[in-house]
């Protein structure tokens, strides 16, 4: 059986994450939110990116809700956000009383559609929220023209992108803010809850750090200068994505070449019902690999069949889910959001998936597109190994 998550992530980590418990519980300091742990892990964030500012807080949800108030979004207010995705872009947003407006994605790469966020700007429009979805980077150039053009600011759902890096920006450093989240099936998750902010304005940096405890700006407590939230980080978990950050960019390679492995056996399947994501590395962030498939049922079944965990993200679009629905126009349509609800599957993509289980989960998809036909390419395997 190969399961579509991992249950073994942290293994090879596991003794050094019962030490840094160790060492955080028995540390005379006795501080296990915000201290030196978090401080070292933001900086750490910071040199990699070249920010100006990293805010380690609760989760990418947080970080979202830290964003949109330091950036003034309330009461009234519309942001442009994916029609196809996880809910926090939408749900961040309607949380502070603003509209989540929601944008039609493109139909190939899946992630929100730079004509269609700039069809659905109104009078009232605030703010720009692409997110990276699916692997593929949103086209954050086009945003960040529209954005110009238009005046509004650009907020960037950077939550599972990073590592990711278009025309030589990394994901989360388009706007003026970027989140990432390190839950733990993301590309840098954790064995916990945490998230943060990054921003190459210094004054927003500041703002969010208030914002993240309750509006306390670090010298003072109990002086609250805007109405903040907890979103606070954890220094076990600032300690071990210390410990995990310098494999990062080798676990990461790992998942692009797996990811390119499968792009290239499946490049000729499209006549067959099945998609692969566009090829390449450029805006890449390797955190799912999803197919498009005409017969998305049949294929989930066969490949549950040959013991291969396949998994659907986003069986709806957000306007077509119950809490969005009163934000969404009756009569709006989705279409391409609405084809890949349909026809979206995710197969296995991690660090530790051995090169003989990618062939095999490579085999099973063509086996399913291509019945009887498949015996030939697994011959040729050999010579396009997936490492
Ligand atoms: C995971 C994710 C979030 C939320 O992050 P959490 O840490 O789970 O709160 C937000 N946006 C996108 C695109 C995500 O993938």
């Amino acid at each position: 059986m190969i399961p579509f998550f991992p249950p073994d992530l942290f293994e090879a980590d596991g003794a050094d994450l019962l030490e840094i418990v160790r060492s955080v519980g028995t540390d005379p300091g006795q501080r296990f939110i915000l201290g030196e742990r978090t401080a070292a892990f933001e900086d750490a964030l910071r040199e990699r990116t070249g920010a100006a500012d990293v805010v380690a807080c609760s989760s990418g949800t947080g970080a979202l809700s830290l964003v949109l108030s330091a950036t003034g979004v309330g009461e009234g207010d519309e942001v442009v956000v994916p029609a196809l995705g996880c809910a926090p872009p939408a749900a961040t947003v309607a949380a502070l009383g603003a509209v989540p407006v929601f944008a039609d994605v493109d139909p190939h790469r899946l992630v929100v559609d730079p004509d269609a966020a700039e069809a659905a700007v109104t009078g009232r429009t605030r703010a720009l929220m692409p997110a990276h979805l699916f692997s593929v980077m949103a086209d954050m150039p086009r945003f960040a023209d529209i954005a110009r053009r238009r005046g509004l600011r650009l907020l960037e759902d950077s939550a599972l992108a990073q590592g990711g890096e278009l025309a030589g920006t990394p994901a989360g450093l388009w706007g003026e803010a970027g989140v990432y989240s390190f839950v733990q099936v993301k590309t840098f998750g954790t064995a916990g809850e945490g998230g943060a902010v990054v921003t190459r304005d210094p004054g927003l940096g500041r703002a969010v750090r208030t914002l993240r405890n309750h509006g306390q700006d670090g010298s003072q407590r109990f002086v609250h200068h805007r109405v903040g939230y907890n979103s606070r980080f954890d220094e076990i978990l600032a300690a071990f994505q210390l410990h995990r950050l310098p494999g990062f960019d080798e676990r990461l390679e790992r998942r692009a070449r797996i990811a390119e492995y499968y792009t290239d056996r499946f490049a000729d399947l499209v006549g067959d019902g099945i998609t692969a994501p566009p090829p390449g590395r450029e805006g890449r962030c390797f955190y799912v690999y999803t197919l498009l498939a005409e017969d998305r049922e049949g294929l989930a079944a066969h490949l549950a069949r040959a013991g291969v965990g396949s998994h659907v993200y986003y069986p709806r679009p957000l306007p077509h889910q119950p809490a969005f629905a009163p934000y969404a126009p009756a009569a709006g349509r989705w279409p391409a959001a609405e084809s890949a609800a349909r026809r979206n599957l995710s197969i296995p993509l991690y660090p530790h998936l051995s090169d003989a289980r990618v062939e095999y989960i490579a085999d099973t998809v063509r086996a399913f597109a291509r019945p009887g036909r498949h015996a030939r390419d697994g011959a040729a395997v050999q010579s396009r190994r997936a490492t």
